[in-house]
């Protein structure tokens, strides 16, 4: 879509496409730590973070795990976030044998522009439901999008065009408007 010389390429739809495009960005990424030597791992169960950095003290061996399920969320360019502050982590693994989230931590990752948090996605907090008896739309939403938080700002089931209510499938409670949400988020305070 933008003009220029790079060539488009297509954002990974397989496992071993995104472990493969994934070691291949990291190499891109000015920090001082020997890439080359990472491991890669796809972590398959629903987690709540989109990432992680294992480290294997005896053998200094340093894995970064993709959710792939966060990646399907977020998609390749904002993956690269997760990508980044993963690799913060290796940095410090390999380079202290250890790693967190401290002065350290942030410096280097501001210093690569890397997320300072790990961000975390949910898999499927939310479902829309459609309130049709015929219609089973039913789809699962990760985050307070605005249909969401507004259903009532002229959105409808993707599937029939009516009206849906969402839910929030761990409490069960359910809204329909956005004063709905507002309430319910207030109740269910860190229950969200
Ligand atoms: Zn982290
Ligand atoms: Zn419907």
């Amino acid at each position: 879509m933008t003009s220029g010389n790079r060539t488009a390429r297509e954002d990974p739809t397989t496992r071993v496409g995104l472990l493969s495009r994934a070691a291949e960005y990291a190499a891109t990424v000015a920090i001082d730590l020997d890439v080359a030597d990472l491991e890669w791992a796809i972590s398959e169960r629903a987690r709540r973070r989109a990432g992680c950095c294992r480290y294997d003290p005896d053998s200094g061996e340093i894995t970064v795990v993709l959710t792939w399920d966060a990646y399907r969320e977020f998609g390749w360019d904002e993956f690269v976030g997760t990508i980044r502050h993963e690799l913060v982590h290796a940095w410090e693994f390999q380079r202290f044998g250890e790693s967190g989230h401290g002065d350290r931590f942030y410096r280097k990752a501001d210093e690569i522009d890397a997320p300072r948090h790990c961000r975390s996605f949910t898999d499927g907090r939310i479902e829309l439901v459609c309130t049709a008896a015929d219609c089973d739309w039913r789809p699962e939403r990760h985050r307070a999008s605005r249909p969401v938080r507004e259903p009532d700002a002229g959105y409808q089931c993707g599937e029939c065009g009516g009206e849906y209510v969402v839910r929030h499938r761990a409490s069960g409670r359910t809204w329909r408007t956005a004063e709905g949400y507002e309430r319910a988020r207030e109740s269910l305070g860190d229950d969200w």
